[in-house]
Parts: structure tokens; C-alpha cells; sequence
């Protein structure tokens, strides 16, 4: 399709009827061609004329088959004349249609519950897809006071005498129907200017003249995030910004220069602006670029999703946005799975589910995971030259990571294969740290390994904010990269007397952990709802700052813990509590657990005779476990009911599990390696995984003579002094052998 030149009447406007008429413009792609198909739902049609003369036709409800009087061949151009009317549909579930409501007519291009989503059908005969894009001109006649706001910009408005006017708009971008939009009602319009990175933008807003008042507090943002965008992404690249507001019941449709937009959003402050700037935010990703298939319609929602928190951080600070991103984590670690059938790459989603949780929001954190993999400027710069070399184009994931390969030097493709093509979450934990001081400065050595949900692999690269933390709450942060399943890691020179290591803090990485964060300055309780745990202080030397982290993964345990303390860690999830507690602090909590199914938390303890179960700790900064002794099981009366709790009367810092007694633990995987040593080759520095726990190490050289063990500090053989060659090493760990060549360079 070309274009779209459509007329309607609304004379009639109680009548709650279209009255259309539509000149199609065709280019003909294939040869041969005997017949049209078109996509139009419910209406009837009246006539369909090609250059004056009419066609047969035949219209089923859904599609409207037209015969041609001659073959038409590939390079032919087609004006197909169709006048047609009747009562419009809309979806069950009354988002999308083309609506009569409140004295207002108006369409709404997407159905949430009908397939394809896309709905220009309700109210022209079109190719309703995404990928078939055309420009338009749209003729309103109206009266009794009525304006039109459509796609495209006002060209004419004409009396025709009395008060019946005629208006007429034309968009020369070319859109898939679903953007396309056309409202009539009685509206105040209000226009601003917005001064761009490259030229001046109108910006009109409709709305019924109850809302006028309301909408300078609502949209006070609006040119800012304009800027946001410009700035963040690429300049605007369409004819004028636009918003009508309408009588919609939930949510808000992001037609192209003409945003369907809700009254209720209109009210008077900002309260609703996250969802101005979705809307707006879809002039780059949607409607700019649009995906190609609806199975990857994160392209759309998730970026525009994103964009949300990108607004947030720009107009306020990252910390308005990360409140946002924690909640969503929570909620979809502990529900999408459950909700939409399982864990799901981003380019595979059923049609069912294509405006659903893993869309918009597991889209969205896969956005603000890319960002943080290509650093803010690179992503920025990559954006922009992306967006503006494919303008009005269709799109899909493959190809986005490509092109943001050619315009940064960065490889996406570990990237695109975990984050979009693989279903899952990524995750870590700080399994030990240790402090070594210097003069005045302090050695930070610490220990990341990786987790994951919903996949079976780990990551090829994680990079990740490490903030370093003194007594008095003073941060340094650093950034490191983990690359493999678990990684030793040393900071030179940071603040004196640290006193405690954060990961991740400010969560610009999604990953398996839901967490949040207080400054506790006075006995009491308190909430981390998106650890699902309570803190009662009792007692407190000056403040504490606490970190609570709900790790949505299996336990990091060592092997050789398992078979020592006998115990099976619950795979579901872990607690890590973090902090800082100046003079002191005395807290009680519990842990509950639920093992029912319907909780979404424990399932793995949902057959476990309850006076099995332990709680498993770790200190902070320690990488071994143990069972914690003072906690006492509650199995609220019933040991077998998969309820009760865990309640600790003391609560030291450090990770906590549940695990079972299970005297079979341990004697599976014993080929797992408890420890190793890397890098392999080495020059002068050697690491050695889970230090803590070698019983014995013993070095040889390749004639089977014992050389002498450097000097080991925190895990780390210093081996500067040995010649170059090839070595043995020898390390025992729970009660095993383990040995590896290491070539000494
Ligand atoms: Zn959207």
C-alpha cells in the first residue's frame, strides 16, 4: 500500500455509525494478479470502483476480496474506490475499536485479545500488519461545534456554512494502520512549542473543554522529555507531537503524532507522567522503528517501557527510576513464570500473551541490561545512528544487534544470545570479601560467583557496579567484569577502613535478586517488601545502613559443605543481608517459608516433612555455611503443611538458606571441582579458588621434585620468584584431590 485518502461523515454523529469512503493507492508486487484481499472488520461495503468503473467484491466479516476486471502485474498503481459504513466494532475487552463514547468517535489501533493485534480493519479497508506502511490524508466532515484530530498535519478547515466544517489532515511518514488515528468530539486544543536539537516542534494537545484546566499541571514535563528522547536516543523525526485526551478506561495508545491518551491521566499534577512519556517514547521505538512480528513485540514495548525509567532518571535522578525497576523485579522473579507459562526468550512470545509482563517489562530490564553491557555513551551513540538510519522501517532483534555492532566496536552477540534469544535470568552473589589495609588505603579482595534462573548456562560477561563502603557510610565505587562462573577480584588503594561491599547496588542490572535498602536511625520495624522480610530493631548503638538482597537462584554452597553438614540448600531462593551497624545493632526476624504451590516462593519444600528443614548462614564476607543455631523452627502447628517459619532472635549479617537434613547430600556431583587455580598460564600472580577450605597444597615441577609453596596471601600464590616452566599443583578440599598443570610464564 501507498497510501490511505479517507473521508467520513459524521452529520450524523447520534446515529454512532461510520460513514467512509477510501482511496487506496496500490502498487501492485506481484505478476499476474487476479484479485485484492483487504482486511476489514464487521461494516458493510457499498461499492468499490477502480478508475470509475465498478468491481465485483465479495466481504465475509473479515476480508474484503475484490476481483479485478484485468490482471494487474508487478510496477501497476491501483486507486481502488470503497465506500462502505456501518456500526464499528471494538474488542471484547474494550481497549481496541473505534469507539462512540461520551459524544466523543475515536479509534483505537491496538486489540489486545484479537488476532492480529493490529486494528485498522475496524474502521478502513487495509493491509493490517506490521510491516506494511503507507502515508495518509484523512477528510472530516463534521458539525455542531465538532473538531477532528488525526494523524498527520491540519492542512484545511473549511465552513461549509451553518456550523458544519470539513477538516482535512495528511501525514507524509509512512506507518503500519495500527498507528494511524482519526478522533471527533468537542475539543479545546492547546499548543506549545517545543525548541528541538534540530528544529522546532509543534506539540497540540485535544481535550474536552472539563479537562483544559487540568492539563498544564498533568504534561508539565512534556517538552523535557522531549528532550530526554532527543538527547538520549535521536532527534524527533516526525512532523508535530500530539496527544487527544478520551474517555478510555485503562491505559493509552501510541498513534503516530496523535497519542490516544486517558482522561484520567489528566489530573492536574504529574502523578501519571510515566505514562506520557511511554507514550511519546513509542515516536522512536514503535512507531519509528516497528517490530516486524508481534512474537518480538518487546522491540516496541519493552524499549518504550524502558524509556520510562530513562525519563525518570533525566527529569529526577536514577533513584526515582530504581524504585520502579526493584518493584518489577520482585513482581516478575517471583510471578512471570507462573503468569505467562514458563520462562520465554523475547522473540518467540504467543500471540496470547504479546502485551504481557515478559513484553513490557522483562523487555524493558533487557533495554537497562544493554545499556549497562555498552556503557551509557556507546549505547547512546549506537541509538542514534541506528534510529536514524532506519527511519520508518521495520525491524527485529537480529537486526537491531547488528546494526548496533556497526556504529560501536562492541560485540553483541553473548549479549543478544543470553538476554533475547534465551529465556532465564542471570545472577550473582559475593560469596567472600576481605579487607587488607595498606598504609592508610586498604586491599579489597573479594569473590563473585554466578547463579542463574529459568536457564542452564551462566553468562559469558556480567559487568557489574562494586561499591565499597566505610563505617560511616562513605562509598567508593568501582566497576568489574565477571566472565566466568566465578571470579576472584582485588581493588588497590580504596577508602580506609571499609567495612562492607555492595554488588550491584543501584540494580542497573537486572538480575535474579529483588533487594532493598534502609538507613535505620531508631528501634522499630521495618519492611523490605522486595526481600519479603521484616526487620524488628531493638536496640541500636548510633544507625545502621542495611541491605537486604532475595536471591531468586539456588544456593552458592560448596559441595564439600553439603556433605559436611549434611544438608540439601533449597534451590528457590536465599536471603543476603548487608550492612553497616555503627555502635551496634540488635534485631530480631523471621524467615517464613512456603512451600504451596499457589505462594510462588518454596515450592521445592512443598513435600518436605517439615522438622527436617535448617536454617543455613554464612557470616558476611565468609564463603562456607553453617547451620544456624539460633533460630527456631515454628512450623506454626502443622510439620507437614509446608508453612511456618524460622525465627531468629539475633540477626548477624550474612546470607541465609533453608536447607534440609538429608543424609544422601553430597554424594552426587563429587566430580564438581571444589577448587582451582587460574589464570593458566600465569605470570606473576596465581589464584586460588575456595583458599579458605584447602586442607593441603603441594607444588612440583615437571621432574616430580616438590618446590617450595610462594608466599600465599588471601588466596593469591605470589609466584614471581619461580622460574618459568610448567608446574603441578595439587589441592586437597573436602577430604579430594584436584590437580593442575599451571604454566608459569
Ligand atoms: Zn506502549
Amino acid at each position: 500500500m501507498i497510501h490511505y485518502d479517507l473521508s467520513f461523515d459524521f452529520l450524523d454523529f447520534s446515529a454512532a455509525q461510520l460513514k467512509g469512503n477510501a482511496l487506496l493507492e496500490i502498487e501492485v508486487d506481484q505478476n499476474s494478479i487476479d484479485s485484492i484481499h483487504l482486511d476489514l472488520l464487521k461494516l458493510s461495503v457499498d461499492s468499490v470502483l477502480l478508475e470509475g468503473f465498478p468491481l465485483s467484491f465479495n466481504h465475509n466479516d473479515t476480508i474484503l476480496s475484490i476481483a479485478l476486471s484485468q490482471s494487474a502485474n508487478v510496477g501497476d498503481t491501483l486507486i481502488l474506490n470503497i465506500h462502505y459504513g456501518g456500526v464499528p466494532h471494538a474488542e471484547a475487552a474494550s481497549f481496541g475499536g473505534f469507539f462512540f463514547r461520551s459524544g466523543m468517535a475515536y479509534n483505537v489501533g491496538v486489540a489486545f485479545r484479537e488476532y492480529p493485534h493490529n486494528y485498522g480493519r475496524v474502521w478502513f479497508p487495509c493491509l493490517d500488519n506490521f510491516t506494511d506502511r503507507a502515508s495518509y490524508d484523512i477528510h472530516v466532515l463534521m458539525e455542531g461545534g465538532r473538531r477532528s484530530t488525526c494523524s498527520g498535519l491540519l492542512q484545511l478547515r473549511d465552513s461549509l456554512g451553518g456550523d458544519t466544517i470539513i477538516e482535512h489532515w495528511s501525514m507524509s511518514e509512512s506507518i503500519p494502520t495500527y498507528l494511524a488515528s482519526m478522533a471527533v468530539g468537542i475539543y479545546d486544543s492547546t499548543s506549545y512549542q517545543y525548541i528541538g536539537l534540530e528544529r522546532t516542534i509543534p506539540i497540540d494537545v485535544y481535550t474536552a473543554p472539563s479537562k483544559t484546566a487540568s492539563l498544564a499541571g498533568s504534561f508539565a514535563n512534556l517538552r523535557s522529555c522531549m528532550r530526554i528522547y532527543e538527547e538520549g536516543y535521536a532527534p524527533y523525526a516526525w512532523e508535530r507531537c500530539g496527544y487527544v485526551v478520551l474517555p478510555m478506561t485503562g491505559g493509552a495508545m501510541e498513534h503516530a503524532n496523535n497519542i490516544a491518551y486517558p482522561s484520567f491521566a489528566i489530573n492536574g499534577n504529574t502523578s501519571r507522567e510515566t505514562l506520557m512519556a511511554h507514550e511519546l517514547s513509542h515516536h522512536w521505538w514503535g512507531n519509528l522503528v516497528t517490530c516486524e512480528r508481534q512474537e518480538e513485540m518487546w522491540l516496541n514495548e519493552g524499549w518504550a517501557s524502558f524509556s520510562e525509567w530513562l525519563f525518570l532518571e533525566k527529569q529526577y535522578d536514577w533513584a526515582s527510576a530504581q524504585v520502579d525497576v526493584e518493584a518489577r523485579l520482585h513482581d516478575l522473579l517471583k510471578n512471570l513464570h507462573h503468569d505467562e507459562g514458563g520462562y520465554r526468550d523475547l522473540v518467540s512470545i504467543p500471540q496470547e500473551i504479546t502485551y504481557g509482563s515478559h513484553v513490557y517489562d522483562k523487555g524493558a530490564l533487557t533495554a537497562l541490561a544493554l545499556r549497562e553491557y555498552m556503557g551509557p555513551s556507546l549505547f547512546t551513540a549506537g541509538i542514534d545512528s541506528f534510529l536514524s538510519n532506519n527511519q520508518f522501517a521495520s525491524i527485529n532483534s537480529e537486526y537491531l544487534r547488528n546494526e548496533l555492532e556497526k556504529y560501536t566496536p562492541i560485540d553483541l552477540h553473548s549479549f543478544f544470545d543470553e538476554w533475547v534469544f534465551s529465556p532465564g535470568w542471570a545472577s550473582v552473589s559475593l560469596d567472600s570479601f576481605r579487607f587488607t589495609p595498606t598504609t592508610g588505603l586498604t586491599d579489597v579482595y573479594f569473590e563473585l560467583s554466578q547463579q542463574y534462573k529459568g536457564r542452564d548456562f551462566n553468562s559469558k560477561l556480567l559487568p557489574l557496579s562494586i561499591t565499597v563502603l566505610d563505617s560511616q557510610f562513605v562509598t567508593q565505587d568501582f566497576s568489574v567484569e565477571l566472565s566466568s562462573l566465578s571470579d576472584t577480584f582485588h581493588l588497590s588503594s580504596v577508602i580506609s577502613q571499609p567495612a562492607a561491599v555492595f554488588v550491584n547496588r543501584q540494580s542497573r542490572l537486572p538480575l535474579a535478586i529483588s533487594s532493598g535498602e534502609m538507613v535505620i536511625k531508631s528501634p522499630g520495624s521495618y519492611s523490605f517488601s522486595n526481600a519479603d522480610v521484616s526487620l524488628k530493631v531493638n536496640s541500636l548503638g548510633d544507625s545502621a545502613l542495611v541491605r537486604i538482597e532475595e536471591h531468586w537462584t539456588p544456593v552458592p554452597m560448596l559441595v564439600s559443605d553439603m556433605s559436611r553438614l549434611k544438608v540439601r540448600p533449597n534451590p528457590d531462593r536465599f536471603w543476603s543481608i548487608q550492612g553497616i551497624a555503627l555502635g551496634g545493632m540488635s534485631a530480631e526476624m523471621s524467615f517464613v517459608y512456603n512451600g504451596l504451590p499457589s505462594s510462588r516462593l518454596d515450592e521445592s519444600l512443598s513435600s518436605v516433612p517439615e522438622d527436617s528443614l535448617v536454617l543455613l548462614h554464612r557470616s558476611y564476607g565468609q564463603k562456607s555455611w553453617t547451620i544456624y543455631q539460633n533460630a527456631s523452627l515454628n512450623t506454626s502447628g502443622n510439620s507437614s503443611d509446608g508453612l511456618g517459619a524460622f525465627v531468629l532472635t539475633e540477626v548477624a549479617f550474612g546470607d541465609y538458606a533453608f536447607g534440609i537434613r538429608d543424609v544422601a547430600a553430597g554424594a552426587h556431583d563429587v566430580q564438581e571441582k571444589l577448587t582451582r587455580a587460574y589464570p593458566n598460564p600465569c605470570h606473576d600472580r596465581l589464584y586460588i579458588e575456595n583458599y579458605e577450605e584447602l586442607e593441603s597444597l603441594t607444588l612440583t615441577n615437571v621432574l616430580g621434585q616438590e618446590v617450595s609453596i610462594p608466599e600465599m596471601n588471601f588466596g593469591i600464590l605470589r609466584m614471581e620468584k619461580l622460574s618459568p616452566g610448567m608446574y603441578i599443583l595439587r589441592m586437597k578440599v573436602g577430604g579430594q584431590q584436584f590437580e593442575e598443570r599451571i604454566v608459569k610464564r
